[in-house]
């Protein structure tokens, strides 16, 4: 493991720097990544930033993203980027299964490997962590870096400030959680006064969705929520095909799980999607129940204790019959 002076001294001469993050990125894979990205450049480094997958459009207008290659449409590039990295910042995951096809790639590479995340269980391949699971988003992570670690509290300019005002809006639900503590808060000042423009972060974020994206969530809410009210318990599914029917892309999916939380007594949500290779699972809960536990135990997953997803290779539907099948074991945890 590599201290945080050695480190500081190794950012004093330009690196080549991979910054990457998990698959299918969200606000706070993205904002984490472009935030280092934007702080990293002015300290002098060539710093790309690489994602396993496509992210949803609603994140394109983020400082720096025309520099973010996709590792799925850009494969011979991403290889070379990373091959030719000094180091390689690992954002938003710890286990490398999270970067998909990347996955070797970066273990196998020689460069320093720094890990800024907030998940649980970190699988131990790098060389350099900033790691706390009590962090509401790693752009929280990514700003204690910056400005407590390297000392460099003057290079959150505006870029940086609303890439990080991006990440903790999006992964504290829009400052709801109960991560969002009174520091989070501070933060989110120091970032407003750095030059995040609030309001239009929100706008660029919440209020860019297509029309079929709102017709579709309206399907969702009216068709397809089915609420068991003995288990506290509330999801939707949707198939292939309803995906299509409403042409949903990336990202349009996203947040609509969050719905199912919203009718008073519920405290698992779950939305199940047919997606073209697997059976994707995102759940929520409330207080103490642990939905990482359900994603790792049964869906090959795992996340945080109230934010947890998976997968499935089974069916939709034998998918939907599994989840259902496990509630009874976790009655008293729904119901108390
Ligand atoms: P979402 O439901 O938004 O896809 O994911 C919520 C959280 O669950 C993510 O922040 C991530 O921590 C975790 N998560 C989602 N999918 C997986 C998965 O397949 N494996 C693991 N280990 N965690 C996941
Ligand atoms: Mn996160």
């Amino acid at each position: 493991m590599l201290d945080t002076a050695s480190l500081k001294d190794l950012l004093l001469q330009p690196q080549d720097v991979v910054i990457t993050t998990h698959h299918k990125p969200d606000g706070d894979a993205m904002g984490s990544s472009l935030g280092m990205y934007n702080y990293l450049v002015q300290k002098g480094h060539r710093v790309r930033v690489i994602t396993p997958t496509d992210y949803p459009d609603f994140l394109h207008w983020l400082p720096g993203n025309p520099e973010v290659t996709i590792y799925t449409q850009n494969p011979d590039l991403s290889k070379q980027l990373i091959a030719d990295a000094s180091i390689i910042f690992c954002l938003d995951f710890n286990a490398l299964s999270r970067i998909n096809d990347m996955d070797e790639l970066v273990r196998q590479s020689n460069a320093v490997k720094v890990m800024i995340d907030h998940h649980l269980e970190p699988e131990g391949f790098d060389d350099y962590r900033h790691w706390s699971i009590n962090a509401s988003a790693t752009a929280q992570l990514v700003y204690d870096f910056i400005t407590v670690l390297m000392d460099d509290r003057n290079l959150i300019n505006k870029d940086v400030a609303t890439c990080l005002y991006t990440g903790i809006m999006t992964d504290t639900g829009s400052f709801r959680f109960a991560t969002t503590t009174a520091q989070v808060h501070h933060i989110i000042a120091d970032l407003i006064n750095a030059g995040a423009e609030n309001w239009h972060i929100h706008q660029l974020v919440y209020d860019n969705f297509t029309e079929n994206r709102l017709r579709f969530l309206g399907y969702c809410l009216l068709n397809k929520l089915v609420v068991l009210p003995e288990f506290r318990t509330a999801f939707i599914s949707v198939s292939k095909q309803e995906l299509e029917q409403y042409q949903i892309k990336t990202g349009d999916t996203e947040g609509i799980v969050n719905y199912a939380l919203t009718i008073n007594g519920i405290r698992l949500a779950a939305f199940i999607v047919e997606r073209s290779d697997k059976v994707k699972l995102s759940l929520r809960s409330t207080g103490d129940f642990p939905a990482n536990e359900i994603c790792k135990k049964y869906f090959n997953g795992g996340g945080h204790r109230n934010a947890a997803g998976g997968t499935s290779e089974e069916s939709l539907e034998q998918t939907v019959n599994r989840f259902k099948s496990i509630l009874p074991d976790y009655k008293n945890l729904l119901i108390q």
